[in-house]
């Protein structure tokens, strides 16, 4: 008994003197819908200068927030990385972010690209916009989202489906700005000057452009920027609407972070979420995948910052998901498939 006492006390002194030592290193437990090719380089990095192990585990969103509710208390993860306010809003919804406030984060991340309670932070941002032919469109004849609906658009738009969670956003957010009978009457338009069916992705609808089987599209900035480093010939371009001081500026929408509400590392993972808002970090996340910083001090990467600045909607980004539900139903009405 005598010996198991002084046995335990020896463990105990050893865990202990462990960190001091430097060999347990301390870590933080990610759960991200951002493959590992956009996230290790980061999470390396991070190691590299603060000596705490990043450990991951990527997947859906869908699946990833299905395991956090289901592991409940008991989850390892102490961070959430997922795509589209839509998402982080759910997550949000359903209890498995915890509220931070950090002068950092406040500082770092504009107050339209945070959930207002600070469960989730925006740490990258994507522009939703209009892609034209330059073969076939003068950009002078584009204006707007709403324009879209304009029948000078007949049988030359393509979308994608209402299905993805990029389209709800961007319709949620158009209620937010417009409401909903002109949203509506927007969305019917659209649905009404289709070229073709919507296409399951964005990177679908700049080939249909650059094919000559639509015009005019509606896409994220990075799938814009993907295909024109594959294809430098892509005789597409972006345009950005909505700027008029009273048309509401260009959609955005974030990938972003939350600390989870029973995480065993919290404060190591609010250290990895301001480190990940800050400069280098901003920098090297956003380029990764020619997205844009959220922290506007930040150098925007050389081959997206040719696409020309714009104004972005102000509206506050969780917005998307509190609208999602009647987006869905807008959508369903205007024959927006
Ligand atoms: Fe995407």
């Amino acid at each position: 008994m005598r010996a198991l006492y002084r046995s335990l006390l020896l463990t105990t002194a050893v865990a202990l003197a462990l960190p001091v030592c430097g060999f347990a290193a301390e870590e933080v437990v990610v759960y991200s819908s951002r493959t590992e090719d956009l996230i290790k380089p980061l999470f390396d990095k991070y190691t590299a200068e603060t000596g705490v192990t990043v450990r991951y585990v990527t997947d859906g969103g869908g699946p990833l927030l299905a395991r956090l509710k289901a592991e409940g208390a008991n989850t390892p993860a102490d961070m959430l990385i997922t795509v589209d306010a839509g998402n982080l809003w759910q997550a949000a919804q359903d209890g498995v972010l915890a509220p931070v406030t950090s002068p950092v984060l406040t500082k770092n991340v504009p107050a339209h690209l945070h959930d207002p309670e600070g469960r989730w932070y925006g740490v990258t941002l994507r522009a939703r916009t209009i892609a034209y032919s330059t073969k076939r469109v003068d950009p002078a004849t584009l204006s707007t989202y709403e324009d879209l609906a304009d029948p000078k658009w007949k049988g030359r738009l393509c979308l994608r489906t209402s299905k993805s969670v990029y389209s709800q956003s961007l319709i949620g957010m158009t209620i937010a700005r417009l409401g909903e009978e002109k949203t509506e009457s927007m969305v019917k338009g659209w649905v009404a000057n289709l070229a073709v069916p919507p296409f399951a992705n964005d990177t679908r609808v700049l080939e249909a452009i650059d094919a000559g089987q639509c015009d005019v599209g509606i896409v994220n900035t990075y799938y814009f920027g993907g295909l024109i480093r594959e294809k430098p010939a892509l005789a597409v371009a972006l345009f950005w609407p909505n700027q008029a001081e009273e048309s509401g500026g260009v959609h955005v929408n974030v990938a972003g972070a939350g600390v989870t509400r029973y995480a065993k590392h919290a404060a190591q993972a609010q250290k990895l979420l301001e480190w990940l808002t800050e400069p280098e970090a901003q920098e090297m996340f956003a380029g990764i995948n020619l997205e844009y910083p959220v922290n506007p001090a930040v150098k925007i990467d050389p081959l997206v910052a040719v696409w020309g600045s714009f104004r972005q909607d102000p509206h506050n980004v969780s917005d998307a998901g509190a609208l999602q539900a009647q987006a869905v139903k807008l959508m369903d009405r205007a024959d927006y498939r």
